[in-house]
């Protein structure tokens, strides 16, 4: 077996997946390497909801036939009340685009070795020159990436991240039949992907109801553990009995079944990241983390990240006298600020203020949200202060203020 290679990637995750992609599209040697074996993957990591939009589909060329069902809107339910915004997207099934990005590379030459537990890095006067797995196992390259989601065994070791259990969010879901897609009362959520906010379903986060098709949907919900989520938690409850109590309370899941087999969980960390790379090494996806913290969507951006690190690694293989030391790895953290999470401290600091407010100010926010233009909700989306200010109102100063004290006191998300 080959045991050296132009670049290692720990992780076929979309992010190391679409990595080898780029990277055997251009014709280098490149093997990834994953826990999981081949033929149940994904197992454990299919953990994905897996809404994504029309831009992703398009840039990545991923093709039809991993879409469950195309939406036409996104809404955005409080407890009481909801605002729908037309907006194409796609729910995929996230196994079978995940076995896309494999087989996809693999046509273009990329290796995979599956069963293949990624632990530690092989280190040579003080640089990463290949990875250690399965114990003894040993695989060499020019560049190594780590592309593990939150396990991130390289990124850790080499001290590139430092994921912060306060920052830690997890999230669950099952996949239904039998739901009433347009129920009397609710907003009709036939082809739509919908976001709730509603602390008594999820404290300091969100659930959601994705439609996959006739009376099928996804149904899950996730929080961070930490400031809003403590605020308005239930002591007797973990996340699995929140789902319980939504299923329970909710007139829409009263004749929903769940799909066998078809339930997901995982995890991710909200936080901003430091640094990115070191000495023949980058870390990429949600190793860094990558994912979008306002409203989760790490697909595209995970994806992104790999394309800059596919994008970086050639840029110093294809002069074969440009080491790839830190210095020159510098552009991947250069493109991720710049590309793919360009306004991710706003976003972390809208995410913070928005999962503090309480469930009446959510009611008000659906009223605030139909009131504003479209150009205006786009601009808060991206983070523009002004745009932010104008869904701000004299009654928000208290929670305006509880949020300055945790923001300074605990310092979030560092
Ligand atoms: C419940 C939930 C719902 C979500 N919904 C959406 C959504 O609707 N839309 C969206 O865009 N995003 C969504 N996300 C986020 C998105 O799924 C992630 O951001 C994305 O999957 C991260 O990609 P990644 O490649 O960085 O990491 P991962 O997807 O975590 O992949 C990492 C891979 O590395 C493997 N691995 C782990 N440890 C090792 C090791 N030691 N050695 C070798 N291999 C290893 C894993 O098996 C896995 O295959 C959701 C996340 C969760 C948890």
């Amino acid at each position: 077996m080959n045991n050296r290679y132009d670049v290692v990637i720990a992780g076929a995750g979309p992010a190391g997946g679409q990595c080898a992609r780029d990277l055997a599209a251009r014709g280098y040697d490149v093997v990834v390497l994953e826990t999981e074996s081949e033929d149940e993957f994904p197992r454990q990591s299919n953990k994905s909801t897996a809404g994504t939009f029309p831009s992703m589909m398009a840039s990545f060329g991923v093709p039809d036939d991993v879409v469950m069902q195309y939406t036409d809107s996104v809404v955005l339910e409080s407890p009481t009340d909801h605002y729908v915004r037309e907006q194409p997207g796609a729910v995929l099934e996230f196994a079978d685009f995940k076995r896309f990005l494999v087989e996809d590379s693999r046509a273009d030459g990329a290796e995979y070795r599956f069963d293949a537990r990624v632990t530690a890095p092989i280190m040579e006067n003080g640089e990463i020159v290949g990875v250690r797995y399965n114990g003894d196992e040993e695989v060499y390259g020019d560049i190594v990436i780590d592309a593990t989601g939150p396990a991130a065994p390289l990124a850790k070791k080499l001290g590139v991240v430092d994921l912060k259990r306060e920052n830690h969010a997890i999230g669950i879901e099952y996949e239904f039949e039998g739901i009433d897609i347009d129920r009397p009362g609710f907003a009709d959520l036939n082809d739509a992907m919908m976001l709730r906010l509603d602390h008594e379903l999820a404290p300091g986060g969100y659930s959601w109801i994705f439609h996959t098709g006739e009376d099928t949907a996804k149904v899950g919900l996730c929080y961070i553990q930490n400031g809003g989520h403590k605020q308005y938690a239930r002591d007797d409850f973990a996340i699995d009995d929140y789902l319980t109590h939504w299923l329970e309370t909710d007139p829409r899941f009263r004749n929903a079944t769940p799909l066998e087999g078809k339930q997901h969980r995982g995890s991710a960390h909200i936080q901003l990241p430091e640094k990115m790379h070191t000495d023949r090494f980058m870390a990429i996806g949600d190793t860094v983390p990558t994912v979008d913290p306002l409203w989760g969507e790490g697909i595209n951006k995970c994806m992104q990240s790999g394309r800059a690190a596919a994008a970086t690694a050639d840029s110093c293989l294809k002069h074969g006298n440009l080491e790839p030391t830190a210095e020159n790895l510098e552009v991947y953290d250069t493109l991720w600020h710049r590309d793919v999470a360009p306004n991710q401290r706003k976003r972390l600091l809208m995410t913070q203020m928005l999962y503090l407010a309480p469930n009446e100010r959510y009611d008000k926010l659906m009223a605030d949200l139909r009131r504003l233009d479209d150009d205006t909700l786009a601009s808060a989306n991206r983070g523009s202060i002004p745009a932010i200010l104008s869904l701000l109102e004299p009654s928000d100063i208290p929670m305006l203020a509880q949020f300055a004290k945790e923001r300074f006191s605990l310092d979030w998300f560092r």
